[in-house]
């Protein structure tokens, strides 16, 4: 993904649902692998959220691996951007699709999904936990965060009721606290995983035009893969069961 100045800037968060530790940071273009920084900070306890230059100096001095920017770059995101960013408008990645004649090489159009990664786990004493690592949205203004390191916007875990890692258009599962929003209706309404995350996919996020996805496990087992777009690049795996993955509703 590149911001509108043809940059990178990643966001990455981590949550513990057994003690409700968290971490996360925003904004960083030298670490490898983002959400190791953000359990970087969970485990540190120290602070939830770091951004920008601060994050990285936090990540080397934790011994992450540290690239150049350009480690982010691709061919085909670079293209992505210029297409976008040439109609004068801000735009998000999503929103991009409806300017480009570009065929699509991969199942989903490039220009229609969202870009990010999101694990959610229960474990065998029934802990849960949710991260989130994203490179945002193509064409975003340079300092804009989405909902990915957002505790209880676009990840969340509580070992009460469910891990949730949200992917779509990041200001709107942010107006709507979408990760906590699932967790909240199962605790306070009694709602079930699957009437919780279709609540917030299929009414909340479209209400207010808000569109992509979630995955999540309760401290049941139960699953919910929702999605109010076309497709969703997804996979589970239970146990020793052979794991399986799928692309279209
Ligand atoms: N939700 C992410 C963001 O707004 C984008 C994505 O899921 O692809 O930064």
């Amino acid at each position: 993904m590149f911001t509108h100045d043809e940059t990178h800037e990643l966001d990455a968060a981590v949550m513990d649902g057994a003690t409700l530790a968290a971490g996360a940071i925003a904004g960083v273009c030298h670490v490898r692998r983002p959400v190791r920084a953000a359990r970087a900070v969970l485990e540190d306890g120290a602070h939830v959220l770091l951004a920008g230059a601060g994050a990285e100096a936090f990540a080397r001095e934790h011994g992450l691996e540290m690239v150049e920017p350009s480690f982010f770059s691709t061919e085909a995101r670079r293209q992505q951007l210029y297409r976008v960013r040439g109609t004068g408008r801000v735009v998000t990645d999503h929103e991009g699709a409806s300017m480009t004649a570009a065929v699509p090489a991969t199942p989903l159009d490039e220009d229609k999904k969202f870009g990010t990664v999101g694990a959610v786990a229960l474990d065998m004493h029934g802990h849960l936990a949710a991260a989130t690592s994203t490179g945002g949205m193509t064409n975003k203004r340079v300092g804009r965060v989405g909902d990915s390191p957002l505790i209880g916007a676009g990840t969340y875990a509580d070992d009460r009721t469910a891990a949730v890692s949200c992917t779509g258009s990041g200001e709107m599962f942010i107006r709507v606290a979408a990760a906590y929003d699932v967790c909240a209706r199962m605790a306070y309404g009694g709602a079930t995983l699957e009437a919780a995350t279709h609540a917030v996919v299929r009414q909340s996020l479209p209400a207010i035009g808000g569109t992509g996805g979630l995955i999540a496990v309760d401290r049941h087992g139960n699953l919910s893969l929702a999605f109010n777009t076309e497709g969703m690049y997804r996979g589970h795996a239970r146990g020793t069961d052979a794991p399986s993955t799928a692309i279209f509703a």
